[in-house]
């Protein structure tokens, strides 16, 4: 038996059935990150001391017959902007490339409580500004499909680790498509949740008002056992809800009722992937789904709305690093011999930072000057409501959304790195959803050649198990030849 295969399901049934360990089961995942990380390089650190130790003590519970949480002995990984304490925590940049975390994400802390093995920290676009893994400061991931395309991103180790078979289920964050882009480049299940869903403590922050937690797995079922571990209200992060009670209906295909929003099918699209959603929809209507188009107006505007509010807000987070407070700094690097405290930050930023952090550091520090904040900042709020306005319409007439996950399939590495309009143009579908805050999920459904197409679900705020059962019927439609 291939224990990489398992889902989380069936690893905890071999657990439970002493089939084999909790040891053994994370020995066979680090011999199967050592096997393909020259190839992927989905990791930044692999945690191999911690991830026995975990698991050696969840065998002696097992063995002494004490309870167990829902994830123990359940091998995973997690992004590099999540603090794991002890560990390493990188964003994926030279300013924090020998940080190590004081504490521990509360993501972290429910993990952990649940028996979760941890096998280490996921590569990523720094600080989460990317659509590839291609600006992480370490180097590129490799899509596991195709080693010569990219992985999507920013959360692309996180995805690519859980296809590449290198972990059972990853976390990612998610603040314009970063957890369901890379999903669907990889061909795995990826979940944004609701604004406020999970907590973001100990998420190192991009920009506030979007940014989600949210797990990637190899199924729906998976997945959204990830979700209901790490969901709920936690008083250090005031953004965070409790989550409601969820009703225990049955949805059935033949009360669902789906909207196609018209803008999200128009130009721009590969017509294989337009192709292949449209058949996984066509599947759900055969199925006595109703299926009918909707209109988001605001669509067109979503993705420069996104490009002025998520910089400013990026220009303010990130100005903590600064070579005095934590990180890497100029004072230590005998390159700048500077002790003057304006050239310590000015070279601590000037080097430390990549191109597409100093980008949008730039940009959103112009759309909040004085002057200029009107003009930019507050319309671009305006236009968010208009956006969230149109999916609120639209979940008047519809239970959920169905939409492609990014207008192509994984592209080439070096395809688009140098430049930053088409990079952003893969997040076209993704990031209206975070401008609104509802809750998007993309699973695969068809693929062009080996390169796998995502399909995303979106719901209303705090549907996650509509749309959990939506996609879990998808998953059942779509094995049937
Ligand atoms: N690719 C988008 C960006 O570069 C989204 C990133 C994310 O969701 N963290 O901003």
């Amino acid at each position: 038996m291939d224990l990489t295969k398992l889902t989380i399901t069936q690893a905890k049934q071999g657990l439970k059935n002493k089939e084999f360990s909790a040891t053994e089961l994370t020995e066979v995942f680090l011999a199967q990150i050592e096997k393909r990380e020259k190839d992927m390089h989905a990791y930044l650190t692999v945690t191999d001391d911690l991830a026995l130790a975990q698991a050696e003590k969840i065998d002696e519970k097992i063995a002494a017959g004490e309870e167990i949480g829902d994830l123990a002995g359940i091998p995973c990984a997690i992004k590099d902007i999540i603090l794991l304490e002890g560990i390493k925590c990188t964003a994926g940049s030279k300013i924090l490339e020998n940080y190590i975390a004081p504490y521990d994400a509360t993501v972290i802390q429910k993990l952990k409580k649940a028996g979760a093995i941890f096998l280490g920290k996921t590569n990523m676009d720094e600080f989460a500004m990317g659509s590839s893994t291609e600006n992480s400061a370490f180097g590129p991931t490799r899509n596991p499909r195709d080693l010569q395309r990219v992985p999507g991103g920013s959360s692309g180790g996180s995805a690519a680790a859980v296809a590449a078979e290198e972990c059972v289920f990853s976390l990612g964050s998610d603040t314009g498509g970063s957890i369901r882009q890379p999903a669907s480049f990889c061909g795995v299940v990826g979940l944004k949740p609701t604004y406020g869903a999970v907590s973001r403590y100990g998420l190192m922050a991009m920009a506030s008002s979007l940014d989600q937690i949210g797990p990637f797995a190899k199924n729906v079922a998976d997945c959204k056992k990830v979700f209901d571990v790490i969901k709920g209200k936690d008083l250090k992060d005031s953004t965070s809800a409790d989550f409601p009670q969820t009703t225990n209906y049955k949805l059935q295909t033949t009360n669902l009722k789906i909207g196609l929003p018209k803008e999200y099918f128009s130009q721009g699209i590969d017509p294989e992937v337009e192709k292949l959603v449209k058949q996984a929809i066509k599947k759900l209507a055969d199925a006595g789904a109703e299926v009918k188009e909707i209109n988001l107006p605001h669509t067109e505007y979503a993705l420069a709305c996104y490009y002025i509010i998520m910089p400013s807000e990026v220009s303010a987070n990130l100005a903590r690093y600064d070579g005095i407070k934590y990180g890497t700094s100029a004072i230590s690097d005998k390159r700048f011999a500077t002790s003057d405290l304006l050239d310590v930050y000015l070279k601590t930023r000037g080097h430390y930072f990549g191109a597409e952090p100093r980008r949008r550091i730039m940009l959103g520090t112009y759309t909040l000057s004085a002057g200029y904040y009107d003009a930019y900042y507050l319309k671009a709020q305006k236009v968010r409501t208009k956006v969230l306005q149109d999916f609120q319409k639209a979940f008047e007439q519809v239970d959920v959304i169905l939409t492609p996950t990014s207008p192509t399939p994984a592209f080439k590495i070096g395809e688009k790195v140098d430049d930053p309009i088409k990079m952003y143009l893969s997040d076209i579908y993704t990031v209206p959803i975070n401008l609104a805050g509802v809750p998007a999920l993309s699973l695969s459904c068809g693929k062009i050649g080996n390169l796998p197409v995502g399909l995303q679900i979106i719901g209303k705020h705090f549907s996650e198990d509509l749309i959990f059962q939506v996609a879990g019927m998808c998953e059942e439609l779509l094995r049937r030849p």
